[in-house]
């Protein structure tokens, strides 16, 4: 299955891309955690990245498309791939479109995850993430067994750079702007599918399976 995770940011997407490409046995792939991953290691792309990450903004829309392009192109996605994160403006929807063609391939659906802003700042509050593998914590609605650790590596669990109130803030504005016209984009091509992000998270995990299954 080829499928795209639509949502604010902090709306769920990393923590249901885990539950869903397990379930479906397609790789995750989350542009957000690319970049970070090139942070880490000091390369040109994530320096250039970092600026924008930084600033609650969008990272320029050449530079996304093509890490996505060289990610597909990989042999895992020949069974399909479940995009977190991607495309977040419509020049990237539309670019991506035309990557696809290129492909002879075609989404199967797009999952939106609605959660309105108020919830979003108060969980961004309490998210943790682990240093090492990346895997996303909740202090209250998802936490670790053993608190500051990540279950699945052991390795320190942190607060991510741009989890500040103030930068979430920013980023909720760039959503709203830049990445909220692609719920119309996606409806318009009679592939959005709508879930409400409030609800617990196995509970969602549930439904989008259910309904992907039955697409
Ligand atoms: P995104 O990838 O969309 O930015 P995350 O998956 O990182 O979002 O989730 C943001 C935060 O909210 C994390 O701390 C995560 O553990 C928590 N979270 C995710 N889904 C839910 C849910 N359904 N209910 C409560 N908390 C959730
Ligand atoms: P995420 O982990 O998905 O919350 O992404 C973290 C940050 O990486 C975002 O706030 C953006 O600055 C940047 N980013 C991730 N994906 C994209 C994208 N598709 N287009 C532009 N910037 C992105």
């Amino acid at each position: 299955m080829r499928l795209i995770l639509l949502g604010a940011p902090g709306a769920g997407k990393g923590t249901q891309a885990v539950n869903i490409s397990q379930k479906l046995n397609i790789p995750h792939i989350s542009t957000g955690d690319i970049f970070r991953a090139n942070i880490k290691e000091g390369t040109e792309l994530g320096r250039k990245a970092k600026e924008f990450i930084d600033q609650g903004l969008l990272v320029p829309d050449d530079l996304t498309i093509s890490i996505v392009k060289d990610r597909l192109n990989k042999a895992d996605c020949e069974k399909g791939f479940l995009l977190d994160g991607f495309p977040r403006t419509i020049p990237q929807a539309q670019q991506f479109d035309v990557a696809l063609k290129g492909m002879g391939v075609e989404l199967n659906a797009v999952v939106n995850l609605d959660v309105p802003d108020d919830v979003i700042v108060k969980r961004m509050a309490g998210r943790r993430v682990c240093k090492g593998c990346g895997m996303t914590y909740h202090i209250s609605s998802n936490p670790p067994k053993s608190e500051g650790t990540c279950d699945s590596c052991g390795e320190q669990l942190i607060i991510r750079d741009d989890d500040k109130e103030q930068t979430v803030l920013e980023r909720l504005k760039t959503y709203h702007e830049k990445t909220e016209p692609l719920i119309d984009y996606y409806e318009e091509k009679g592939l959005l599918l709508h879930f409400d992000g409030t609800k617990d998270i196995m509970e969602t995990t549930s439904e989008i399976i259910e309904r992907l299954l039955k697409e």
